[in-house]
């Protein structure tokens, strides 16, 4: 029976939905019964609300799939995989696993999807173990030219058990050099050849990539957790076609609840599996399954288009106005929804990455301070702030705001120790947030 005929059979005859709940409002009884918790979450809520939120991996979700994440589903276990399941009761949580299998292969035209990773760090775990042996070799980038931990960070499980090497960027350019990546895959032999990035403003080329996979005669896999949503919607190049296995989260530009996915080719399917279950996990979270569902949903709508259009328009109004007022982007700009903001040039000492996030965050600005290529600093200080898009364009902004947000942060950026000022943005900042509410 496929999934839609039981989805039909759920339904009864009329396809009438049956009541999501008649109990009382979930909020109220968490406010009654646990106000410390009900206090945090509610202020979290405010300040996400008053700010503009301008950390490149985050975004505000659909109230669908805030619905969706927290709903019963949690109370389900379900190891395994649809049809195939270690415990009784699963012909609902196989409906919505089946559903957001499906979405994600359509969304993504991959030939074969897993849903189940908890998040992109643990995708990103699952697929190492399903394609290497302890020891292995892998070439990845580098941390600090805008690389992720769960690429081979010493501290990180992947460092730990896999041999990872790391290129760098092109010191001219700043931005990947083929080159490079081609002469280092001829040296190092690696048995996996690592792309993506957690603060890269470029696109990446994959027929090169996989041409020099090929030459190496290695896997090739990328991580696109920042880019999903454009690579979704067209609007970024895509890996799909070229790489053996692609990683993902689905909630930085993907928009999605907090989670990891597994996108590969069918040669890959069952060693993906197998690796997610029991290889890294245990019971899948089911109701953040069905919430990545309802994600993919909302993503292949035409606005969500739409919407990733805007994300990359404002990246380009912000870019352009940071750049008018002496801030420099690392490779000169951005064809993402990424900036990456090299402060050293304000030929003032001490002006760091901590040092102007810290100030921007007393004016209700939230950027992270960000490594950048070749930065004298270290990781807790940084030379760079990194400032994405996708959040604020969530509630409603085009470029007549990211021109003020860019000018707000030049101002700051260029006296970040003057308080005074930081207050009077507060103030401009608030006021203009009021106009774009959050979506839940
Ligand atoms: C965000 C990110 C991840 C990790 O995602 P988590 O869900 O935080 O584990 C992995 N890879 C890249 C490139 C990322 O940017």
């Amino acid at each position: 029976m496929n999934t839609l005929s039981t989805l039909s059979q759920a339904l009864g005859s009329d396809g009438a939905l049956p009541a999501w709940s008649d109990q009382p409002d979930p909020r109220q009884i968490l406010r009654e019964n646990d106000p410390d918790i009900y206090k945090a979450i509610e202020l979290e809520r405010q300040r996400q609300t008053n700010g503009i939120e301008l950390i490149a991996s985050e975004n505000y979700v659909f109230p669908e799939v805030l619905a969706a994440a927290g709903s019963v589903l949690t109370n389900k276990y379900a190891e395994g995989y649809p049809g195939r399941r270690y415990y009784g009761g699963c012909q609902y949580v196989d409906i919505a696993e089946k559903i957001a299998i499906d979405r994600a292969q359509a969304l993504f035209g991959a030939e074969h999807v897993n849903v189940q990773p908890h998040s992109g760090a643990q995708a990103n775990a699952a697929v190492y173990m399903a394609l290497l042996k302890p020891r292995d070799t892998v070439l990845a980038m580098k941390l600090d030219h805008g690389g992720h931990l769960s690429h081979g960070f010493h501290l990180n499980s992947s460092g730990h058990y896999y041999n990872f090497t790391h290129y760098g960027l092109n010191p001219e350019t700043e931005r990947i050099d083929y080159d490079i990546i081609r002469q280092m895959a001829e040296e190092h032999q690696p048995q996996l050849l690592l792309v993506g990035a957690s603060a890269y403003p470029r696109h990446f080329d994959y027929p090169t990539l996989r041409e020099i996979a090929d030459e190496t005669g290695c896997l090739l896999m990328m991580d696109m957790a920042h880019v999903a949503g454009l690579v979704a919607t067209g609007l970024h190049p895509d890996p799909v076609p070229y790489c053996d296995v692609v990683t993902t989260t689905t909630h930085k530009t993907l928009r999605g609840t907090r989670g990891g996915l597994i996108l590969c080719k069918e040669a890959y399917a069952k060693a993906i599996d197998r690796a997610v279950f029991p290889g890294m996990q245990g019971g899948p979270l089911m109701h953040v399954i069905a919430a990545k569902a309802v994600g993919f949903k909302l993503a292949m709508e035409a606005s969500f288009k739409a919407y990733q259009q805007q994300i990359l328009d404002n990246a380009q109004a912000l870019s352009a106005i940071l750049q008018r007022e002496g801030l420099r982007s690392v490779s000169g700009g951005t064809d993402n929804h990424l900036l990456l903001i090299d402060l050293n040039n304000l030929a003032r000492e001490e002006i760091t990455g901590k040092l102007v996030e810290l100030s921007l965050d007393n004016a209700a600005i939230h950027c992270n301070k960000n490594m950048i290529p070749f930065d004298p600093r270290k990781a807790m200080v940084t030379s760079g702030i990194r400032l994405g898009t996708p959040a604020a364009t969530t509630r409603g902004m085009k470029e007549p705001q990211f021109e003020q947000i860019g000018r707000w942060i030049a101002s700051i950026a260029h006296n970040p120790k003057d308080t005074a000022l930081q207050e009077t943005v507060r103030d401009e900042v608030l006021a203009m947030v009021q106009a774009f509410p959050t979506p839940a």
